[in-house]
């Protein structure tokens, strides 16, 4: 009997009724707004904005529209100009070349090695490049951040993280979001807590905050913020600071504030799946998995692994076979953009030099979500389905 997976990629678990809760007294109370709040109630998303930062261990949060609204927020509080460059990394998903665009910067790419992370040696060669440096930890996977930070020290490299898929994980102990000026993260539906659209901002550097606060569009608001520099710091950049509204408001805020005090949690049920899944796959012949290195604690939200130097047609062979059993199966290789997929040079608007090293990873990628809706035996089974049809492909092949 050929076995087929029923179970659904796209869903996410619903909002635990708390939120639900919550979400019915803001909107009965008709107080979407951030900033319209009555007697001193601080409002769901100061709140959100207090607690995220404890969580995180820093002295500053602001709560935004989106992921990508946070990630372009971050490059104006450093100072990017229209003509600057940045580096970020080439294996990446279209709102950070986006992020870097929409300031009128333009992205140089840094390569991706075979452990899906960036490419330190091409980073150090490139470090002169830029000042600023969007690292996305694309699909969860951390690099020695240690050794980046060296990098980056000594060429004097500000760097900005991109958090939309490592929100709970962790290097050497150290929070993911953490290691840079600024953190970003994404609240989006299919990111680690779901607000359906939202972003969060951290950092431990007042002035930068203070930007940030007025750029999200706080007006002379600010000094209700419960995550934000004291109202002095900012005197200095009030007058300087352009508002580019991007808030987020307190229904979305009040949804979130339950999903983070369960993220540990969430992060290990993920974890438990992604284990079963990569367990399954171990020592399939033609397929690699990605080991992911002791120091770091991941939150497997999605799995990856290598069908390294295949060619296209059986690499489409695999994600048809898989998606005949139910698999739904992402290909970065694949030459357009395809759904929520896309390479570095698919953007013309960030012409791009040759990087036939990293294109051979790229072309090697297979992606796959997790949701918490599945269960371990659905792992189990998935991991079984993906096994056979790389391994028909692979003997005919
Ligand atoms: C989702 C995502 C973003 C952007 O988040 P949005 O909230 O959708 O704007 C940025 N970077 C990566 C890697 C993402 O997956």
């Amino acid at each position: 009997m050929t076995e087929v997976f029923t179970g659904a990629f796209t869903q996410q678990e619903p909002i635990p009724e708390e939120g639900i809760e919550a979400a019915l007294r803001v909107m009965r109370s008709g107080r979407l707004h951030r900033y319209n709040t009555v007697g001193d109630d601080p409002g769901e998303t100061a709140l959100l904005e207090q607690e995220f930062a404890a969580a995180m261990g820093v002295e500053y949060a602001l709560a935004v529209a989106s992921g990508g609204y946070a990630l372009a927020t971050a490059l104006r509080a450093v100072g990017i100009k229209p003509g600057d460059r940045v580096l970020t990394n080439a294996f990446t998903l279209a709102p950070v070349p986006g992020a870097i665009a929409a300031v009128g910067a333009v992205p140089v790419f840094v390569g991706v090695t075979e452990n899906l992370v960036i490419d330190l040696d091409d980073l150090a060669a490139k470090a002169d490049q830029a000042d600023v440096l969007m690292l996305s930890h694309m699909r969860g996977h951390l690099c020695d951040m240690d050794r980046l930070l060296k990098i980056c020290r000594a060429a004097n490299v500000i760097v900005i993280e991109d958090c939309a898929h490592t929100m709970g994980a962790r290097w050497n102990g150290r929070l993911s979001g953490t290691d840079g000026v600024i953190g970003c993260y994404s609240t989006q539906t299919y990111k680690h807590m779901n607000s359906g659209e939202g972003g969060l901002l951290i950092t431990n550097d007042a002035q930068v905050m203070a930007r940030a606060v007025m750029l999200s569009g706080s007006y002379m608001l600010y000094g209700r913020h419960l995550a934000a520099p004291d109202p002095a710091v900012f005197e200095a950049v009030k007058y300087d600071t352009p508002n580019i509204s991007g808030r987020m408001d307190n229904l979305r805020a009040a949804i979130l504030r339950p999903q983070l005090r369960d993220l540990a949690q969430q992060c290990d049920r993920w974890n438990a799946r992604y284990q079963v899944v990569e367990d399954g796959l171990r020592n399939t012949p033609g397929l690699t998995v990605i080991d992911r290195p002791k120091a770091e604690y991941y939150v497997g939200s999605s799995i990856q692994f290598l069908l390294l130097d295949w060619s296209e047609q059986a690499v489409q062979q695999v994600l048809s076979r898989c998606a005949a059993r139910g698999v739904d199966l992402k290909w970065f290789g694949g030459a357009e953009p395809t759904g929520f997929t896309s390479r570095y040079d698919s953007w013309r608007y960030a012409p791009s030099d040759a990087m036939p090293a990293t294109d051979r990873v790229l072309k090697g990628i297979v992606d796959m979500r997790l949701p918490l809706t599945f269960s371990e035996s659905d792992c189990a089974l998935i991991a079984r389905i993906i096994r056979a049809e790389v391994g028909a492909v692979w003997q005919a092949g």
